[in-house]
């Protein structure tokens, strides 16, 4: 959807909604910009589904008591709803940010793009390489997003001296979808 009205936008968190653009009308630069992703996006799409939800684990109400709320605070794109003693995740307008899951203090909502537990063996093989092959300083993780921050990692690396050898790139969908969980399992 090109929306070239201005002003408030049609939906919720629009930067977020695979699919829709609304670059100012006045700019265009931008419009160009949308026009140009707009015409990669032929054939059929399907909507990725970012996040696993598991209602058994949701500590969201018990008893008509608001336990936690983590989710609905965080979820810019207003794809949560209060459903019960649970929340409610509508994957068509979730746009991927990862919020949701990082804040979770249950495991009820995790990301999932990649699917179950691939970014965690992804972690440990990384961090497991370093070791082997002699990596003696503390490594750190520079977690990115594929879009701008592997632009900006091989800017680094072409205009630069690239990154110091213990700083490991760790590419992401969403650098929000990284919580506590991802800190404890590279710390382990
Ligand atoms: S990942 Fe979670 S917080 Fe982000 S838009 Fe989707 S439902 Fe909302
Ligand atoms: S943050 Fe987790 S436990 Fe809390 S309401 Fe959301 S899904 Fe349920």
């Amino acid at each position: 959807m090109l929306d070239l009205t201005g002003g408030t936008s049609k939906v919720t968190a629009p930067e977020k909604r695979d699919g829709y653009f609304n670059p100012e009308p006045g700019n265009p630069a931008a419009i160009q910009k949308a026009l140009f992703e707009i015409s990669n996006l032929v054939g059929d799409f399907e909507k990725p589904r970012y996040v696993k939800f598991d209602e058994t684990l949701c500590v969201h109400s018990r008893n008509q008591q608001t336990g936690c709320t983590r989710c609905l605070d965080v979820c810019p794109a207003g794809a949560i709803t209060s459903a019960g003693d649970t929340v409610a995740i509508d994957p068509f307008i979730c746009g991927g940010c990862g919020g949701c899951a990082s804040v979770c203090p249950t495991g009820a909502s995790t990301y999932d793009l990649p699917a179950d537990n691939f970014i965690y063996a992804r972690l440990r093989a990384l961090l497991g390489a370093y070791r082997k092959h002699g990596g003696k300083t503390a490594p750190v993780l520079l977690v990115h997003d594929t879009t701008h921050g592997d632009e900006m990692v091989g800017i680094v690396s072409r205009a630069g001296r690239g990154l110091p050898a213990h700083v490991i790139p760790f590419a992401v969908n969403e650098v929000t979808q990284v919580g506590f969980d991802f800190m404890a399992a590279a710390l382990d």
